[in-house]
């Protein structure tokens, strides 16, 4: 973010940040307010929790997962995090450093795993041993295990830092596919069901620019490469090409996801597996899913078995799965 020459367009004092789909230009302190109200009419609009709810925040270090954080603590909610460290290198070593001083810095109660330590895996294992693209490992063990600390936790909700250009872009594969059950799935809020918790995605209105320009100015320190296995996957294609979009129509993204949760999210409700009851107990850990051993309990299987792999070795690879 730089400072951009002209004023606030609620106080007129000097702006921090240009927002061409709102028309808007804003300081810091307005900045903050905008942030605040879309995370508020988000929360609203899809009944993701009340004041007095447990919540459990996804934290990866990253912009969003942070901010969505700190925006949650700062309007009163009771929000615990979690982290998960994946063992890609030193890359997870730096997220994981991020995530420690921002809850130490303010006191807040953050669990962690470590998939080495606790599972005796990681993510470019997985990948190796399971013949997974990383990233389909990396979220399917993420999933798992944010889902059941949730539920051990006695949360009643899981939060996700996801933004609207996650959103748009994951939207983008999902329809260049017609990949109908994923659709059905991509709401900013899931209800409880089936032995899932109750996740919630209150930054959906937030651009990632946005979430940025909220972390510069709450003076929030975040990771800032890109996971070392991410370049070249599909979902950064989408991204880009959203952006492409959006430079020559602002707006574009913001219509995109957010018309189809209007106008079409209701049309596909009922059409995942999950809401079509296909979902039983693993017959080895308990956990909801379609098949009779989980896909987790498969990849800790042979992941756990297998020796280590260096990251190196799969980070050239591409492709993420979407959500
Ligand atoms: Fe995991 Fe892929 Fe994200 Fe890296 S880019 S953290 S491997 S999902
Ligand atoms: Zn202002
Ligand atoms: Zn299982």
């Amino acid at each position: 973010m730089t400072a951009v020459a002209s004023k606030c367009r609620v106080c007129k004092a000097p702006a921090v940040i240009d927002l061409p789909r709102h028309n808007a230009k804003f300081c810091a302190e307005h900045l903050q307010q905008f942030c605040r109200r879309q995370m508020a009419k988000a929360v609203d609009d899809f009944d993701m929790f009340v004041p007095g709810d447990r919540i459990l925040v996804a934290v990866s270090g990253g912009k969003d997962s942070l901010a969505v954080w700190d925006m949650l603590v700062e309007a009163g909610y009771q929000a615990d995090g979690l982290y998960i460290g994946l063992g890609i290198g030193d890359y997870s070593d730096d997220c994981g450093g991020y995530v420690e001083r921002f809850a130490a810095e303010r006191e807040l109660t953050l669990r962690t795993i470590d998939l080495r330590r606790d599972y005796g895996y990681d993510v470019p294992t997985a990948s190796h041993a399971t013949g997974r693209v990383p990233c389909s490992a990396c979220g399917l063990s993420k999933r798992r295990l944010f889902d059941q600390a949730a539920r051990d936790g006695g949360y009643d909700v899981l939060v996700t830092g996801h933004n609207l250009d996650d959103e748009a872009a994951v939207l983008f594969g999902n329809t260049l596919r017609w990949d109908l059950d994923y659709l059905a799935r991509q709401l900013p809020v899931l209800p409880a069901a089936n032995g899932f918790p109750k996740k919630a995605k209150p930054l959906v209105r937030l651009t990632e620019r946005e979430t940025a320009a909220w972390c510069l100015v709450r003076g929030i320190d975040y990771v800032v490469e890109e996971c070392p296995i991410a370049a070249g996957n599909r979902h950064l294609s989408y991204k880009e090409s959203l952006n492409t979009i959006e430079t020559r129509s602002p707006g574009s993204k913001a219509s995109f996801y957010l018309g189809f949760l209007e106008r079409m999210a209701p049309l596909l409700a009922g059409q995942s597996a999950a809401a079509t009851g296909a979902v039983h107990d693993c017959t080895r850990c308990g956990s909801p899913t379609t098949g009779e051993v989980c896909a987790f309990c498969r990849l800790v299987e042979k992941s756990s078995a297998h020796e280590p792999v260096p990251v190196e070795m799969v980070s050239r690879r591409s492709g993420s799965r979407t959500r």
